[in-house]
């Protein structure tokens, strides 16, 4: 099998997980526990948005056209405050006096902030023009009743929950999340809270595929270390095909007791790619067993990370009910040179915020595929395209934020 571009590996990946993917079974979570979750349905205003012409300033709200030649005096008429109903009916030269989030009184089409006011008893000298619309927000400018204002299939983030709350769903009904099985593989592999001898390593890869799974709305089911033994792996495996999907890490390089793909096989796994041209990442297994996504992530951290970002997340986002969307690349200035060999598409951790803040991207010193101690310092993906071997200083690549 010659090895794939990372976006053909992707595509497979989407193609194949559609054909498996059932849309999952829902559930109401209260408004609180929404976070993180996919929308199961379309989300309607309830009224119209704003549902008042609502006063975006404290001021005085006025017809437009009373102030258009200022220093400009109108006759005070009264008072709103939030959370009370407008009570008035402008006039031409009269204005009422308005709070932020107040009601505007009929016949208002602006709100002058009081810093442009000077306030004499019943009367009101207003300093600055001002054109309609501005400072009074009018009822449904923002939504119609009845508008879809959410899609189903969103990712709830709290943008989402303040959308949410604004239209009254004290309850959100969300998709079940997926169950996503994470098993390690290797001998020398131990929990996190054993005490390694120094030939040993600690189970990282379990805990940084859980926060990413759950990140994608995914629920993590995290199986105890497989050994590099067959029939231990088999085992293991077999546990992990009864969640909706299986990620496992380590034991797809050609090493002697690399054993993951020979397992699948074994299990009459469809095998759909083993080689993607991307670094980190190369050895990288892509199958359904029955109705069920595998991957097999290669074992080193950074490599677990990028391919379960850049192929695995699609899988996560199908299983859970939403619609899978592009890699989120955008082009962002280098701050210096870089090259690499062309030959496969490369992920480098980079940053573009930190103690700079010029909005250009550097790719992260001494990045060993196992260095996670640079790469804890990172915030985005530098992608250096398999077509291209050098760029300069200034030059626009692309980046994916982390
Ligand atoms: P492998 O893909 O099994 O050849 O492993 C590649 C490298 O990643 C080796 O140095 C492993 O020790 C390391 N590694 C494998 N699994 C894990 C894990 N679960 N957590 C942290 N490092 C791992
Ligand atoms: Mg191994």
């Amino acid at each position: 099998m010659s090895a794939l571009h990372f976006q053909d590996a992707r595509a497979i990946v989407f193609e194949r997980v559609r054909e498996c993917a059932a849309i999952p079974a829902t559930e109401t979570v209260p408004l609180d526990a929404a976070a993180g979750r996919v929308l199961a349905g379309d989300v309607l205003a309830d009224r119209e948005y704003p549902p008042f012409n609502r006063s975006a300033r404290d001021g005085f709200a006025v017809i437009a056209q009373d102030v258009a030649h200022v220093p400009a005096t109108l006759e005070v008429l009264g008072e709103t405050r939030a959370g009370e109903p407008s009570r008035f009916n402008l006039e031409r030269g009269q204005t009422v006096e308005i709070m932020t989030g107040a009601p505007g009184p009929e016949g208002a089409d602006a709100v002058v902030m009081v810093e442009d006011s000077v306030r004499a008893g019943n009367s009101v000298t207003l300093q600055r023009t001002i054109a309609a619309g501005r400072n009074l927000i009018m009822a449904g400018s923002e939504a119609a009743k009845g508008d879809c204002v959410l899609p189903s299939g969103v990712l709830i983030a709290h943008p989402q929950i303040a959308l949410l709350g604004t239209v009254g769903c004290a309850t959100v009904p969300v998709y079940r999340e997926p169950e996503v099985a994470i098993l390690s593989t290797g001998d020398e592999v131990l929990p996190v809270d054993a005490q390694p001898e120094s030939y040993q390593i600690r189970n990282s890869n379990a805990h940084s595929l859980a926060a990413q799974v759950r990140r994608r709305g995914g629920r993590p089911r995290i199986l105890p270390v497989a050994r590099d033994e067959l029939d231990e792996t088999r085992r293991r495996i077999e546990d992990g095909l009864r969640s909706d999907m299986l990620l496992l890490s380590g034991g797809v390089s050609m090493g002697k007791h690399d054993l993951v793909e020979q397992v699948l096989s074994d299990l009459g796994a469809e095998i759909f790619f083993t080689r993607v041209r991307v670094q980190p990442g190369k050895p990288l297994v892509f199958a359904r067993v029955g109705g069920t996504p595998v991957f097999g992530l290669p074992g080193n951290p950074l490599s677990t990370m990028v391919t379960f970002e850049v192929f695995a997340s699609v899988a996560v986002d199908l299983l859970g009910g939403r619609s899978a969307s592009p890699l989120p690349f955008q082009q962002v200035p280098l701050a210096e040179p870089f090259q690499h060999k062309p030959v496969l598409t490369r992920f480098l951790g980079a940053r573009i915020g930190g103690e700079y803040a010029d909005s250009r991207v550097r790719p992260e010193r001494g990045q060993g595929s196992g260095d996670v101690a640079a790469f804890a310092r990172v915030d985005c993906l530098l992608v250096a395209s398999e077509n291209r071997g050098w760029w300069r200083a200034g030059e626009p690549i692309e980046v994916m934020p982390l």
